[in-house]
């Protein structure tokens, strides 16, 4: 994903890793919703899958509050789902 994850973000290591260096960062951010970009067989859910840092990225997504596009296999819908669940699940602080 030249020219966005790499050119965007602070370095760390699982992006050197990274399945989508030099694809359409469109896949990942389209410009219009569509249900083709966030559905189990879009082109970016797929090439996320076979991904060697799948788990790295999705977790720093969850982590970072990405509320945009596709990151680890998971839509921000998902993501924002898996904040809220961790949330009701944790137990409270002080
Ligand atoms: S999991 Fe997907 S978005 Fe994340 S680095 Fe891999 S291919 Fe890119």
């Amino acid at each position: 994903m030249t020219g966005s994850l790499h050119a965007t973000r602070a370095h760390t290591d699982w992006r050197d890793r990274a399945a989508c260096v030099g694809e359409d960062p469109e896949l990942f951010f389209p410009l219009s919703d569509s249900a083709a970009f966030a559905g189990e067989e879009s082109p970016a859910r797929a090439l996320c899958r076979r991904c060697p840092v799948v788990i790295a990225c999705r977790d720093w997504a969850i982590d970072h509050g990405e509320d945009h596009g596709i990151w680890g296999a998971t839509t921000a819908a998902q993501r924002r789902a898996i904040r809220r669940a961790v949330r009701e699940t944790s137990p409270p602080t002080a």
